[in-house]
């Protein structure tokens, strides 16, 4: 495996892979590597011949009272782990490597953002799509690889890989849970030990959305109403419990094939996130 830093590098490396013949299937990550993280590689290794993971803890995505400054970084380990895992480049940019100081151009998806993690984050996706673009022209993608964990920013680079022509496919790969059901987050590193109980809420509230389901409930209103308690029973502040369909992110009246249900909630300081498609 060969570590990159530099995005010009990266390209001229790109470039003389396409120039083989091979294809490059990318992974976006910010790094603190896990099992969901690593189950893209393997996605990424059967739809490409050449696997680049790219790790960079992006700080235009995240909101000034956010956790750039603390997000966990632990450069060595990530790499130990992709190499493990076949990955064939790390590209790691450094901030300065990838911003001008004076960079004044970014892209802004209008429609999908302005829902769940979009109406309480803003900025982000703008900074989630600008980044995603220049990793795309970066690395030459012909592939790339998401986790449904982040289900809205898929459909956000869908989205945009479709309004804006780049040719890259797009893969959404499931969600890798812990066995008590937590979904894997480089953020759950930051949760206390007496914090973990608490965590499992979200996806606890989500089995017992699609429980009700299950049972015939189809009113988006009980549905969250039940996601929201589940929640704070365990002891989460509720950031959002939605219903949404997942073409448009917006809220349904009914949920059915097709609707997210996608929560959000802090647990103490740290905020998580999971969700469930129908
Ligand atoms: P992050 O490093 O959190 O920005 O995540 C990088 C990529 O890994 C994104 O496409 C995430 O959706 C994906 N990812 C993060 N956690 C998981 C998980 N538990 N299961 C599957 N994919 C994940």
């Amino acid at each position: 495996m060969e570590i990159v830093e530099s995005p010009l590098a990266m390209q001229g490396i790109a470039r003389e892979i396409h120039g083989r013949g091979k294809t490059i299937a990318v992974v976006p990550t910010m790094g603190f590597l896990h099992e969901g993280h690593l189950s893209l590689v393997d996605r990424a290794r059967n739809e490409a011949d050449v696997v680049v993971l790219t790790l960079f803890v992006n700080p235009i995505q995240f909101g000034p009272n956010e956790d750039y400054a603390v997000y966990p970084r632990d450069r060595e380990r990530d790499a130990a782990l992709c190499e493990a895992r076949g990955v064939d480049y790390l590209f790691a940019p450094t901030v300065d490597g990838m911003y001008a100081p004076d960079a004044s151009v970014k892209i802004n998806e209008t429609s999908l953002s302005t829902h769940l993690c979009g109406a309480v984050r803003p900025g982000h996706f703008s900074g989630v799509c600008t980044v995603v673009a220049k990793l795309f022209n970066i690395t030459l993608a012909d592939v790339a690889v998401f986790g449904q964990k982040d289900a809205q920013q898929v459909a956000i680079v869908r989205r945009m890989v479709r309004d804006l022509n780049f040719p890259v496919r797009i893969v959404m790969a499931p969600i890798v849970r812990e066995a008590d059901g937590l979904a894997m987050s480089s953020r759950n590193t930051r949760l206390a030990p007496e914090s973990r109980e608490v965590a499992l809420g979200l996806s606890a509230a989500l089995s017992a959305a699609i429980e009700a389901y299950g049972r015939g409930e189809r009113d988006a209103a009980a549905v969250k109403a039940i996601m929201a308690d589940a929640m704070s029973a365990r002891g989460l502040k509720v950031d959002y419990a939605s219903a949404v369909d997942y073409s448009t992110m917006e809220d349904v009246d009914e949920i059915g094939p097709g609707t997210l249900l996608a929560v959000a909630a802090y647990c103490g300081p740290v905020r998580l996130i999971d969700n469930r498609l129908l």
